[in-house]
């Protein structure tokens, strides 16, 4: 279990432009078994938050802190992040040719867990999070998202957070691109996580859609970089109403 705080964090993208600034000042605090819902229109700054936290390169700090139980994670490298129990789940997950699904994961696993899993266990705990996602075993041989529909993808991620069982999850735009089958399973492995109790949930999205079938305990708007308004559930259902309007000035639907 651990909170991740993130403190007036500001993060510039390097473009051929020159250094612009996506996020102004991102006030957040994730305690364990909470989840957060950050909403917000198209180019407000979501993935850029996820990109931020995970230690993309192309993405700066230029102020602020992101804090995992008081240490600092923006000194930390990426395998150090993940490590240190900080999961990401890409709004464009990487093919990896050549690297089935079931190498992967377990290379995965020890690199969070610091030593490898016994085999023998290990293939019963990949089986059972595979059947409770749905997921044909025949997938376990395939190579990492090569060939994947949107759908396995999807699927995919949330089998590796049911495996990785990471502190913080960050889970960018996962509603995007299932159709309502998928939607339901992949929500239904979210919420067993969820059901766990101890891992921070952020999850991005743009549209309500996924919220019908989690429940967060707080949603934020995002708009121009930042967290404009925060609150519960019932966030979620007047965006769904009225879309970003009263945000943005500008009609975008949220649902
Ligand atoms: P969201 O996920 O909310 O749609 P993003 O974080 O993807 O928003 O993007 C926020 C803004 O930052 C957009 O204006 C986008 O064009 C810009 N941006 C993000 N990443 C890059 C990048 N790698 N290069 C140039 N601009 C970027
Ligand atoms: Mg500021
Ligand atoms: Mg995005």
């Amino acid at each position: 279990m651990a909170t991740l705080e993130i403190k007036d964090l500001h993060v510039s993208v390097n473009t051929d432009e020159g250094a612009k600034e996506i996020l102004s000042g991102v006030n957040l605090t994730i305690n364990p078994g909470e989840t957060h819902a950050i909403m917000g229109p198209n180019g407000s700054g979501k993935s850029t938050l996820s990109y931020a936290i995970a230690g993309h390169p192309k993405y700066e700090v230029t102020g602020g802190e992101v804090l995992l139980d008081g240490a600092d994670v923006l000194s930390l490298s990426v395998d150090e992040r993940a490590r240190a129990g900080l999961f990401l789940a890409m709004q464009y997950p990487v093919e990896v040719p050549g690297v089935s699904m079931s190498n992967f994961l377990r290379t995965a696993a020890t690199a969070v867990r610091g030593e490898a899993p016994k085999l023998r266990h290990w293939v019963k705990e990949v089986k059972q999070a595979m059947a409770d996602l749905d997921i044909d075993p025949a997938f376990a041989e395939r190579s990492v998202n090569e060939g994947f529909s949107g759908g396995e993808k999807k699927r995919h991620e949330i089998l590796q957070l049911a495996l990785l069982a990471p502190k913080i999850a960050i889970l960018d735009e996962t509603d995007s691109g299932l159709d309502v089958d998928a939607l339901r399973v992949v929500s239904e492995g979210i919420n067993r996580v969820k059901a766990g109790g101890e891992v921070g949930i952020m999850l991005i999205t743009h549209y309500t859609r996924i919220l019908r079938h989690i429940t967060p305990d707080f949603v934020h708007v995002f708009s121009g970089g930042r967290i404009v308004e925060s609150g519960g559930a019932e966030l979620a259902d007047q965006l769904e109403e009225h879309g970003y309007v009263r945000f943005t000035g500008k009609q975008e639907p949220a649902a």
